[in-house]
């Protein structure tokens, strides 16, 4: 297939912004595109030369493409850069210094779309010591043997940078109109488009084996399915009367939503992007394996903790993940845990058209035993709005952002945004300007590294008018060792075989101690709690208030006794305002 018509599809696209316009030149271009060659095409109209999970860049570096050009139009580096500097794309530059060329390839060879994309694939597959070298050779090539606006598109696209304003969606309906003249048979591709993330491979199909091929469509082992989405909703009183008489309620973690392929011998990790992102976790991968089933794909949210308290840490944690090297010691430094609320995919049968309570009682039992950092995100039934703020109550004190409710009935589908899933967030952000100073009451040991020492203190805030001290927070972070050996040496003389008769607190812990030592905490906000027990009842029937995302400021207060630790009422004040700050916030909008 000649370069040609190709090449002037893309001009006119570059021309226009009416969507009907763009895709009435695809129709045209694909309708003269031969069909074993329509696969290819519709990569080359995305800008990609495979779908994106393949992960394939073509990896030319700025200058070698400069110098690319250079050889190919016999001008100078300089001069190069010059047009370089005024245009700022390195496919107007080729398409500038080459005008001259176009005469003398008149009468050679027309540019073919295979020879183009056979390039682009070496180009892409060359790695290694000296690949610059041989990528700049064949971009070189290609020049050598191309008009000036085959160069300019070729090297836009070698350098990522073709825009033809087009999105995935209006490829699909130019195929509709292509190869069924009805763009009412969007949707029969868009289905197989969601299933497989793969343009190309639905195209091909279509064009050489007709619509009911592409019906038949499944999902596949390694082919990412484009991720459910859910609606956002503001109240938990409309997330129910959206899901019906019964709700499934599940933490919203603050991560990453990873969708893992399990094959038999080996795992592949997927972002929200459909981007391959395996490498960013092996110990993922690795423990993923250990699952209790042969093949499957499932969805879960990666998310940071500390390993101390298994408290779930904030999403920019993650970013330690995103690199290439020195991967085993972030690893070390920066665990995760994933929490997995999804399976599509099991021993060869897809489950998509299962009702989402039977794909997580499915999902439950592949989950089942020991799997390291694999987990299933922790969820709840709900009938009633009450229950679905109860359980976003403890979320929040969790770490999490706010609460997924989702209809137990539903099925799963693939890259659709609906009310099917909706998301309810917590809905404000503040940083408590304030330290706070709270009591030490108990503790738990502490693991991996700090194994001999604690690992978590539970805190508490104290109640003058009881004379009690009530907990409010446990905290992990932002201890030094200097500090933790300093603790676990000053709270020795401390520790008591039971709780505390002055210590108000609803949960347990390896040890526990006179409440004396006091220190300085800093948190993002103050939350309702379902099982703090400071200021229990002051805010809400049944809620005492906790600390989000609690930090050791580094001071210990030994300048105060604990019956000058902050107050439970000082907390609760804190926690109104707040609501003040947000309410105020709001109204000004
Ligand atoms: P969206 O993904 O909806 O386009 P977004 O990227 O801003 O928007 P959010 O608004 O935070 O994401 O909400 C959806 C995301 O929440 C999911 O894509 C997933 O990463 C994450 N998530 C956390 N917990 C869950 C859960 N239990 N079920 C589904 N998704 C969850």
């Amino acid at each position: 297939m000649d370069f040609e018509p190709v090449i002037q599809t893309f001009e006119q696209m570059e021309q226009t912004s009416s969507r009907l316009a763009l895709t009435d030149h695809l129709v045209t271009l694909l309708k003269k595109t031969p069909a074993d060659m329509i696969g290819k095409v519709t990569y080359l109209i995305q800008g990609k030369l495979y779908p994106d999970y393949e992960g394939v860049e073509m990896g030319l570096a700025e200058r070698m493409a400069l110098r690319a050009i250079a050889i190919s139009s016999g001008r100078s580096m300089a001069e190069i850069e010059a047009v370089y500097r005024e245009t700022g794309d390195i496919g107007d530059t080729a398409g500038k210094v080459m005008v001259s060329k176009s005469q003398s390839t008149l009468f050679s060879e027309p540019m073919t779309v295979e020879r183009v994309y056979s390039t682009f694939e070496k180009i892409a597959k060359t790695v290694g010591p000296g690949s610059q070298e041989m990528k700049l050779r064949l971009a070189a090539s290609l020049l050598n043997d191309s008009t000036a606006s085959e160069g300019r598109y070729i090297m836009k696209f070698v350098m990522g940078t073709l825009r033809l304003g087009i999105a995935d969606y209006t490829v699909l309906d130019a195929l509709a109109l292509a190869f069924t003249g009805d763009k009412a048979n969007r949707q029969a591709l868009e289905n197989a488009y969601n299933v497989s993330s793969d343009l190309g491979t639905v195209a091909r199909l279509l064009a050489t084996k007709g619509l009911a091929a592409v019906q038949s469509v499944q999902i596949t082992l390694f082919k990412p399915v484009r991720p459910m989405l859910a609606e956002r909703v503001s109240t938990a009183k409309e997330a129910m009367e959206r899901m019906g008489d019964k709700a499934a309620v599940e933490y919203k973690l603050d991560g990453e939503r990873v969708q893992i392929h399990k094959g038999k011998s080996r795992v592949e990790l997927f972002s929200r992007r459909l981007e391959k992102i395996t490498d960013h976790y092996p110990d993922v991968t690795k423990a993923a394996m250990s699952l209790a089933c042969k093949e499957a794909i499932m969805e879960g949210e990666v998310v940071a903790i500390n390993p101390q308290t298994e408290e779930y840490l904030p999403f920019q944690e993650l970013m330690h993940r995103r690199r290439k090297h020195g991967i085993e010691e972030a690893m070390e430094n920066y665990p995760v845990v994933i929490n997995l609320f999804d399976i599509l995919y099991l021993d060869g049968k897809s489950l998509t058209d299962l009702p989402y309570e039977d794909r997580r009682k499915l999902l439950a039992k592949t989950v089942k035993g020991k799997n390291g950092m694999v987990k299933i995100m922790p969820q709840a039934t709900a009938a009633k709005p009450a229950e679905i703020d109860r359980f976003m109550a403890s979320a929040i004190e969790n770490g999490c952002e706010g609460v997924m409710v989702k209809m137990p009935s539903s099925t799963y589908r693939a890259g659709a945004r609906e009310y099917l899933w909706v998301k309810l967030k917590r809905e404000y952000r503040t940083e408590l300007a304030d330290t706070l100073d709270l009591v030490i009451t108990g503790a738990l040991h502490g693991r991996g590294r700090r194994v001999g020492k604690y690992g978590a203190l539970l805190l508490a805030a104290y109640d003058p008018k009881e004379d009690v001290f009530r907990s409010v927070s446990k905290v992990g972070t932002g201890f030094t060792d200097e500090h933790l050996d300093q603790f676990y040496r000053e709270l020795e003389k401390h520790v008591i075989h039971k709780k505390h008769a002055r210590v108000d607190a609803g949960m347990e812990m390896d040890v526990w101690f006179e409440p004396v030592m006091v220190i300085e905490i800093i948190a993002s906000e103050i939350t309702l709690s379902p099982s703090h027990t400071a200021a229990k009842n002051a805010i809400r029937e049944g809620f005492g208030l906790a600390l989000r995302f609690p930090k050791f400021t580094g001071k210990i207060r030994d300048d105060k006794e604990a019956e000058s630790a902050t107050t439970t009422d000082e907390i609760a004040t804190l926690y109104r305002r707040q609501l003040k700050v947000h309410s105020g916030a709001k109204a000004d909008k």
